[in-house]
């Protein structure tokens, strides 16, 4: 047979029509060929454990999809100007998915699309224009979506706050102001992030925020934090909107949705990547009286939002995550990964903390023995997984949190084979350090 290109020839191939705006992954890219559930091949023929990937929700390449995928494509793929059975039945199936008062449900083709749409409805409900945004927020690529996500207008090459725009602290019981986790650290950002809203001159129309902050390295909003700035916002006439992009579709294990951990119902949830496990699609799923709202205005249409192969693809998503349990398989290995992450943690001074629920998890890579971060370290650690065939991720405010958020079809001990590559990682730089 051939003898594959070597790996520099596909990293030239590529940087000829592309730009380096665009990344790659580990200080030695992969070229890839193919997936499996929670594997990945390269062209070389090495297979990797997947511990990263959250958009291929119910397995890579998973056969029902392809399968339906397949089918739809065969027989109907039209807009939503006309009338057919996918668009309805996915939208009752997803609307069955959250409390009652979410009833109505817009279609658009990634995350970025939503939060923008998601804008438009708070500025045709409220007719105010003030955003109040999370620290380390992100919630998408368009000039909108930019807007609001201060992990990207706040980076030193970002382009800055604009005036519309209230940020405030991210409730981090690590390393912000307050950390007792017990509902009064969460209560006390609330009091900080209310006082922003009552000093503002102009009313807010949404506070959008993520209910487990993922670019900001994993960080759960600190415990009953939405139940206290929820309210202050509704007074002045402002909409709650929960990103659920990232944690969406049962991947906490305890709830389907991020926001039922905070004990609250959102105006508008923003949906994305895991929605169609691959095949591009997002939603916004909002309360009647705001689509109302927004029905006063221009037509809302997107030429692929909520067209039948996407419809249907969605639809085996849900129907796979039920019939698999996928929800209870995060729970379950996601509670036996974290403690195995806990249990490295009393080992090594370097792991700060564990956090995350279900198959979300972060872990902080501190300087010994402190809450310094170290992001060389985490570095480290995320390639030398990678050189084990071993898939995971860095992010956070110093990219210094090691962030695990694998298909739901993860195992035990898919589980166990990372923390004990890690945990041989950490052995091999302890050794070479002394
Ligand atoms: N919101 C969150 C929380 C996200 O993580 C992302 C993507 N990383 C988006 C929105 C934007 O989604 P997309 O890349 O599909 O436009």
């Amino acid at each position: 047979s051939e003898t594959p290109k070597p790996i520099n020839d596909h990293i030239a191939k590529r940087h000829k029509v592309s730009s380096p705006i665009l990344s790659l992954s580990y200080d030695e890219p992969i070229y890839m060929v193919g997936a499996a559930f929670q594997y990945m091949y390269d062209g070389y023929g090495n297979t990797f454990l997947d511990a990263y990937n959250n958009i291929p929700h119910i397995g890579h390449a998973h056969p029902e999809i392809t399968k339906i995928a397949s089918q739809q494509i065969a027989t109907l793929n039209t807009n939503t100007r006309y009338i057919f059975d996918a668009y309805y039945d996915y939208a009752e199936a997803l609307l069955s998915k959250f409390p009652e008062a979410l009833d109505t449900v817009f279609f658009v083709n990634s995350g970025s699309a939503a939060s923008d749409l998601a804008m438009r409805l708070a500025h045709a409900h409220t007719k105010h224009d003030t955003i109040m945004v999370m620290e380390h927020g992100y919630h998408g690529n368009t000039q909108t979506s930019i807007d609001i996500s201060h992990y990207k207008y706040n980076n030193k090459k970002g382009q800055g706050q604009k005036h519309h725009i209230i940020e405030t602290a991210i409730p981090d019981t690590y390393r912000g102001q307050y950390t007792t986790n017990d509902g009064s650290a969460g209560k006390a950002y609330a009091q900080d992030a209310i006082q922003q809203v009552e000093n503002s001159d102009t009313p807010i129309a949404a506070f959008i925020t993520e209910p487990v902050v993922g670019c900001g390295g994993q960080v759960p909003l600190a415990k009953d934090y939405l139940k206290h700035v929820y309210p202050a916002i509704r007074q002045q006439g402002g909409i709650c909107i929960s990103d659920e992009v990232q944690t969406g579709f049962g991947r906490l294990g305890d709830h389907f949705w991020g926001f039922e951990a905070q004990e609250v119902v959102p105006d508008v949830v923003i949906l994305g990547k895991p929605i169609a496990n691959g095949h591009p699609m997002g939603a916004v799923v909002t309360t009647k009286a705001i689509a109302e709202s927004f029905s006063k205005g221009v037509e809302f249409f997107s030429s692929f939002g909520g067209n039948p192969v996407s419809c249907k693809i969605a639809l085996t998503v849900l129907k796979e995550i039920e019939s698999s349990q996928l929800q209870q398989n995060a729970k379950v290995v996601g509670d036996y990964y974290q403690s195995l992450f806990n249990t490295l943690k009393e080992r090594y001074n370097c792991i700060g903390d564990v956090r995350g629920s279900g198959l979300f998890i972060g872990v902080e890579i501190v300087q010994d023995n402190s809450i310094e971060p170290n992001t060389e370290l985490a570095h480290h650690i995320k390639n030398e997984l990678r050189n084990r065939y071993i898939l995971i991720s860095t992010d956070g405010p110093h990219d210094s949190v090691i962030k695990t958020k694998p298909p739901l079809c993860f195992t035990k001990a898919n589980a166990k084979l990372v923390v004990d590559t890690m945990a041989s990682v950490l052995e091999g730089y302890y050794e070479n350090r002394v």
